[in-house]
């Protein structure tokens, strides 16, 4: 039994591994998803299929229902989430996986401690040495138990943040405060190690389970404007670190190549989200990113111009070159399809036409690049914000569809604007302008955005897929 289940962990680890490859490019990452979903269940079910002879009285009904359970709630959620629900469902199983960890963390000490304190009677009979459990297998607990926790609170936060159901809070001096936290909860997690399962060591590794829920909310609630994604991205590496522990402490080894893999990916997102928001690892890791400044940037003066459909319509019809720069009001709107047909007609017309992804566009990684993957954009026709960034003072006409944040101006010439640095789409450096919005609300971040009121911008307010559509019909009707 034993080597069949480790070459099906093998199996699984090889399904994982091919999974993540698959799911490098848009076409094939739908075989991936379902190649790393069957590796997961093969490694699930390998798992428990000794346990419901192990535990009698709980038996395979209680894993069957358990199983089906999981499965009826994981179904359900993915079928209702709208794609602009997507981030939020992500940090909530970001979360979820941490409160397991945590779990099998909690579970595990207590197996353990209940075995020991067996061995510690008998040996106290039979006049043997007493023995402890050994600190490697204490100190993995505790780390389960303490990014488990890290990652559970601090997720449920960034769930809070991205559905607007939880605003920035300031704590005061809170890098220092996560600082202390942090800095107390591993030197607790060696003291666990040592204090073992015996007298002082269940309230130690209790104080670490606080100490955790307390870090994963004083870490991610002060952190504002458009940083999210990269806490996103590392709560998302520490939910695969925190599983990786507690395939240590359970000593299951596909638990520990799954929590490898999801800690790596993850890291290697973060830093690619670093990059795009212009900030380090070490500013993130340590904490003191993004904290909401309480600066909302200077004010902005002027006022925000309209313009009608037909307008804009005679502006389309004489441009040469259009770049479409999609944000998240194109995943709400849904309008890539529209945004898709506009763009055909242009180029019909004689225009040269590019859509511009900014990499935190939207919000999710590659949020942008999958909708426009869905409505058939030529792969030609996409380009990367330094590529775009260079030809934006010859466009003709830059149509920004329901994006904000990631064309702000102000994050490179308003030092006291909470994003500066930020690297953005530098659409104000084009001719012309439209900017395609519902009204006049933020973006994620909740900053006024000065492209608006700049000159060679116009408003075309409405749902942009209702907008991109009229534009369709102006060249239809011409
Ligand atoms: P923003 O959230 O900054 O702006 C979106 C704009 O879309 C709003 O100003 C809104 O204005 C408009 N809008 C909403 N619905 C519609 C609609 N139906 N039709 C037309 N317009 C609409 O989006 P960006 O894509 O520019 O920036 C992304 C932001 O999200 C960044 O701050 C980024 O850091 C953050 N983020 C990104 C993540 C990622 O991984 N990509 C994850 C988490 C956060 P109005 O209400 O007036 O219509």
């Amino acid at each position: 039994m034993a080597t069949f289940t480790q070459i099906a962990y093998i199996v699984a680890a090889i399904l994982f591994i091919l999974g993540i490859k698959l799911l490098g490019s848009a076409a094939s990452a739908r075989r991936g998803n379902l190649i790393s979903s069957i590796g997961m269940l093969l490694a699930v079910v390998v798992t428990l299929l000794p346990k419901g002879e192990s535990y009698p009285g709980l038996g395979y009904g209680w894993i069957a229902l358990a199983l089906a359970v999981g499965a009826a709630v994981g179904a359900v959620a993915a079928k209702r989430v709208q794609m602009t629900g997507m981030p939020e469902l992500v940090a909530l199983f970001n979360g979820f996986g941490g409160l397991a960890s945590l779990l099998v963390g909690w579970a595990e000490y207590q197996r353990a401690s209940n075995i020991f304190a067996k061995l510690r009677e008998l040996s106290e009979r039979t006049g043997g040495d007493p023995p402890d459990a050994p600190f490697f297998n204490l100190f993995v607990i505790a780390l389960a138990v303490l990014i488990g926790g890290v990652t559970f609170t601090g997720s449920i936060i960034a769930w809070g943040k991205l559905s607007g159901k939880i605003k920035d809070i300031k704590i005061p001096s809170a890098k220092q405060l996560n600082m202390a936290l942090l800095g107390s909860a591993l030197p607790l997690a060696v003291l666990f190690g040592f204090a073992g399962d015996t007298g002082s060591g269940y309230p130690i590794f209790l104080v670490i389970v606080a100490l955790a829920l307390v870090v994963g909310v004083t870490g991610t609630s002060p952190i504002g404007g458009g940083d999210m994604p990269v806490v996103i991205a590392l709560l998302n590496s520490y939910s695969g670190l925190a599983a990786s522990a507690a395939g240590f402490a359970i000593e299951n080894t596909v638990l520990v190549v799954a929590g490898c893999l999801v800690g790596a990916s993850g890291l290697i997102l973060t830093v690619i989200m670093c990059k795009a928001m212009n900030r380090t690892l070490g500013h993130v890791l340590f904490g003191s990113f993004g904290a909401a400044s309480g600066s909302a940037g200077k004010e902005v003066e002027g006022e925000m111009r309209g313009i009608s459909v037909e307008d804009a319509y005679y502006v389309l019809e004489a441009a040469e070159s259009v770049v479409f720069v999609p944000g998240y009001g194109m995943a709400v709107a849904q309008a890539q399809h529209a945004v898709k047909e506009l763009a055909a007609i242009l180029e019909e017309n004689g225009a040269e036409v590019r859509h511009a992804i900014h990499p935190v566009a939207g919000r999710m990684p590659g949020h942008m690049n999958v909708l426009l993957a869905e409505a058939d954009v030529p792969y030609e026709q996409l380009c990367e914000m330094d590529e775009v960034n260079a030809i934006m003072p010859t466009v003709d006409v830059a149509i920004v569809i329901g994006a904000n944040d990631v064309v702000n101006p102000s994050a490179g010439d308003d030092p006291s604007s909470p994003i500066y640095g930020m690297p953005i789409i530098n659409v104000h450096e084009a001719k012309t302008v439209f900017a395609l919005k519902r009204g006049k609300g933020a973006g994620f971040s909740g900053l006024q955005n000065a492209l608006f009121f700049r000159d060679n911008c116009r408003m075309i307010y409405g749902d942009a897929k209702a907008t991109v559509s009229s534009l369709v019909g102006q060249f239809g009707d011409d």
